[in-house]
């Protein structure tokens, strides 16, 4: 931490600097000065370092210069996203008072400033600073004991920007698939929590800015009273019961937004609670291996998400990933979203008319969020026009279409919750084209109101006037090139260059005061000048006043119906989602899958989605495959062989992302597919390395299989890819095995489980539910072609070498390894390895290698050698040094 600063002897701007930076000693202090944000000590090293910005000095103290460095206000949202995406927090401080006023006190004293609002990752609001299509959450965590030494945690997912804030609760165990779901920008939290040994690895991973909070401000009867005061309410019980954990995490919540906000409060919506098991659980590491919202390699580009997104306005899109970050468990919900999509995938025209519509509605959620803030500006106040006129026009459209299912008919009500009168107030009052700022004025349509158009007739008025003036002074003073202009230091003045007649100067000089001389012009003004300027400037403040007034009273109509906008845009959202995947449907041919409350799975003609659009890019085929694990019988549980590049994994994680699309309410990838509601999906597949954290693969793979072979039901849904690979063959193959047959005994769900262990196939006889599958692959003489079709058995060989080739091993290893293989293959459980190689003749004796190159000469190395420092003068060094010199 940088010591705080000594405010002795410091001058009274820097100590009023050093005041407030003290006040916010975790940001960095954005301090305005005029039109510029600057920032000074630490602060200004750190901030010319992240944003490449020149470090400058301003002044001295304790004996030093003082560093410094500054942004443009008006390009201030640049610079602060990019701080904030380094995982910085900005403390915004403005003058609040006119620097005026701070004169008229004394002729030493500082403008008055305070910090209007902490800028963090997770409490942001502005477009410039936000990713459109992604929520932008803040997720604080609180907890209870429920038994000694064990705690369930509360989650208050709260998305200031548009409003959203909803409680659940989880236990221990599925907080870090909670966390994963509910993917961050910033997680606030007690310090005791964070400090708890059990979830260092957890706050670890979590991929967001974490901020404790001192555990003193989070008494419980403080969470609750803040919850009653942000909703106005004096008891809780309207809003549903919450467990004391979620109150908990509410109120930290709620703390930490207040901090930020300071002067504003945050417009939220009253919480929803969501029922534990209320979504398909899945833990981060499945997640991360099913590459849901991003892949492996963390872009959003190459992830089902990304493929599957075919929404049309950002709403839509942030709903979408919510809707696949948490798939149902609820039926009848699933298939109301099913009943939806299969609407609008049948319905050509009204699909297209919808989309069409929704194309117009613009980021209504936000614009929302922003107006309950204060932080709106005259084109927010147009998206909630728009956003409110499109909706209406969609309600119209699903009035006009029969046979509604129940969510596009719920949709149809929500989309016009709100007074027509606002969108028609909105309308009539906003112009044509309109400023960012409120500040700039201009925004009010002509013709609204009276008195502004009014004063702007006054300022047009006086631009005839003027025109009229510098007609009427050329005539009176006889000089043609005399214009009026208008400056902020003299406000309107006469200006004529330097070069007029002796006679015009003359006149000039009688009838006006002299002002100015410049190198090419000379300046005057006049007294009936002096009057048009305040008359002007006057009606131009009185515009400006009076359209502050109108733009409160918009915002004012505007939050008076808060909530029924918030529905629309909510509304706006899932038509968004249903149309997306209708369009999605037709397109690539996904079906209806039916979920329901059996233990089936079966998929016919599965696909698995992004590795297609990859093929199809290519121009290349995929090729559908069958899964069914249904049924109490075999095949519950499916081992699967076959030649690496065969397409193991692409069939396992195909059918864990088509129960994922059928429970989120998507059609899928498939012919045909039944599934029984699964409730948590696990997967364990590939090695991801994590050098990071500093544990090896196999223990990585270890902590997860772990979970799984714990947490799994018989509802759930497995994919274990390559289990054991991490270690040595006989490590790996028992463990393989033991877990296999835990998943069969124990744990009794569904599950896929690739190897390349081949000895595992034999399992099939003794494990009552197991099923063996295979990949097929054709041979032939000088090679294999992988069919990637998914057959009933075992793979007979695992074509090791083939890939080997295929890959451009050189020739002569593959020639090598396959003789090795012949001698393994025929030793088989027979003699140890170490005879085989005292019998197989070396590598070296079948091709000997290249003889080596003859290195380098290497004259300097030769020189350094015959130097020996320890027996050097001085001087004799210096020589030496000029000679190896001499010789580069
Ligand atoms: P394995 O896990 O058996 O090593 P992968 O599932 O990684 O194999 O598949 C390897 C490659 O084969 C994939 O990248 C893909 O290009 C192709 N592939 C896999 N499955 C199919 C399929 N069903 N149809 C067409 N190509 C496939």
């Amino acid at each position: 931490d940088a010591p705080s600063l000594d405010p002795a002897g410091a001058t009274p701007m820097m100590a009023q600097y050093i005041e407030i930076k003290a006040a916010n000693p975790d940001c960095l202090l954005f301090y305005r000065m005029g039109d510029f944000y600057e920032l000074f000590f630490a602060d200004a090293e750190t901030a010319s370092r992240a944003l490449g910005i020149v470090l400058t000095k301003r002044g001295r103290h304790a004996g030093a210069e003082i560093p410094m460095c500054g942004v443009p206000v008006e390009r201030a949202d640049d610079y602060l996203s990019r701080l904030i995406a380094l995982g910085h927090r900005v403390a915004v401080c403005e003058q609040t008072e006119d620097p005026a006023e701070a004169k008229r006190r004394g002729p030493k004293s500082v403008v008055r400033r305070e910090v209007v609002r902490l800028v963090t990752s997770g409490t942001i609001t502005e477009d410039r600073l936000l990713d459109p299509a992604r929520a932008n959450l803040l997720l604080a965590v609180g907890r209870r004991k429920v038994a000694e030494g064990a705690f369930a945690y509360g989650l208050a997912a709260i998305d200031i920007s548009t409003g959203r804030f909803s409680l659940s609760e989880v236990p221990a165990s599925e907080l870090s698939g909670a966390i994963a779901r509910h993917d961050p920008r910033e997680i606030v939290l007690s310090e005791v929590i964070v400090s708890d040994p059990a979830l260092a690895r957890l706050w670890q991973d979590a991929k967001a800015a974490l901020v404790p909070m001192a555990q003193g401000e989070l008494e419980p009867a403080a969470a609750e009273r803040r919850i009653r005061e942000q909703f106005g309410v004096s008891t809780l019980e309207g809003f549903g019961s919450f467990t004391r954990a979620e109150i908990a995490a509410a109120g930290t919540g709620l703390l930490y937004i207040a901090r930020t906000q300071l002067s504003a409060r945050a417009p939220l919506s009253v919480p929803t609670r969501e029922e534990s098991g209320a979504t398909l659980s899945i833990d981060a590491a499945t997640r991360a291996n099913l590459e849901l919202t991003r892949t492996l390699s963390g872009e959003r580009a190459g992830s089902l998400l990304a493929t599957i997104d075919r929404t049309v306005t950002a709403n839509g899109a942030r709903l979408l990933a919510e809707h696949l970050a948490g798939p149902l468990t609820d039926l009848a919900a699933i298939a109301r979203r099913h009943d939806a999509v299969a609407r609008l995938a049948d319905d050509s025209a009204l699909r297209r008319a919808v989309r069409d519509a929704l194309a117009r509605a613009p980021d209504l959620a936000r614009a929302l969020s922003r107006v309950g803030l204060g932080r709106a500006g005259p084109r927010d106040l147009a998206a909630i026009r728009d956003g409110l006129g499109a909706a209406a026009d969609l309600s119209a459209l699903l009035a006009a279409a029969d046979t509604l299912p129940d969510d596009l008919a719920r949709i149809g009500a929500d989309l016009v919750l709100a007074d027509p009168a606002l969108a028609g107030t909105l309308a009539a009052a906003l112009a044509e084209e309109l400023p960012l700022s409120r500040r700039d004025g201009g925004f009010v349509r002509p013709g609204y109101h009276a008195e502004i158009d009014e004063a702007r007739g006054l300022g047009q008025d006086s631009r005839k006037v003027i025109a009229a003036l510098q007609a009427r002074y050329a005539e009176e003073t006889g000089c043609r090139t005399l214009r009026i202009k208008h400056n902020n230091l003299l406000g309107f003045f006469i200006e004529v260059p330097q070069s007029v007649g002796e006679a015009c100067l003359k006149g000039l000089q009688r009838e006006f005061v002299h002002r100015q001389t410049m190198v090419d012009a000379m300046r005057f003004t006049s007294v009936e000048l002096g009057e048009l300027e305040r008359k002007i400037s006057g009606a131009s403040d009185r515009a400006l006043a009076l359209e502050a007034a109108v733009f409160d009273d918009l915002a004012g109509r505007v939050l008076a119906q808060a909530e029924a906008v918030a529905a629309t845009a909510e509304a706006l959202a899932a038509l968004d989602v249903f149309a997306s995947h209708a369009e999605l449907a037709v397109e690539l041919d996904w079906r209806r899958p039916l979920v329901d409350e059996s233990l089936s799975f079966r998929v016919v003609g599965g696909r698995h989605p992004v590795v297609e659009a990859a093929l199809r890019r290519a121009g290349e085929p995929f090729i559908a495959n069958d899964c069914d694990l249904s049924g109490e019988g075999r095949g519950r549980i499916r081992l699967i062989t076959g030649p690496n590049m065969g397409g193991k994994s692409t069939f396992l994680r195909q059918n864990a992302l088509i129960a994922m699309l059928a429970q989120m309410g998507a059609f899928v990838p498939a012919a045909e597919a039944r599934i029984g509601r699964v409730d948590r999906l696990f997967s364990r597949v590939g090695a991801a390395d994590d050098l990071a954290r500093g544990q090896s693969t196999f223990m990585v793979e270890m902590v997860e299989t772990a979970a799984i072979l714990n947490q799994a039901t018989r509802r759930s849904l497995v994919i274990l890819d390559e289990i054991g690979r991490g270690t040595a063959t006989f490590d790996g193959l028992s463990i393989a095995w033991a877990c296999l047959e835990h998943l069969h005994e124990s744990n009794a769900c569904r599950a896929l489980f690739a190897t390349h262990f081949h000895e595992l196939t034999a399992l099939g006889d003794r494990l009552a539910r197991l099923d063996n599958a295979t990949l097929k692959v054709a041979e032939h003489r000088d090679g294999v072609v992988f069919l990637h079709e998914v057959v009933p058995g075992v793979a007979d060989r695992s074509y090791g070498l083939q890939v080997a080739r295929l890959a451009g091993l050189p020739g002569g290893v593959v020639a090598r390894a396959g003789t090795i293989l012949k001698s393994l293959e025929k030793t088989k459980g027979g003699r140890p390895a170490r005879a085989l190689i005292d019998d197989l003749p070396l590598f070296a004796a079948l091709s000997p290698p290249p003889p080596p190159e003859p290195p380098p000469e290497d004259k300097l190395g030769a020189l350094i050698d015959t130097i020996d420092p320890d027996a050097l003068t001085p001087r004799e060094a210096l020589e030496a040094l000029y000679r190896l010199k001499r010789e580069r």
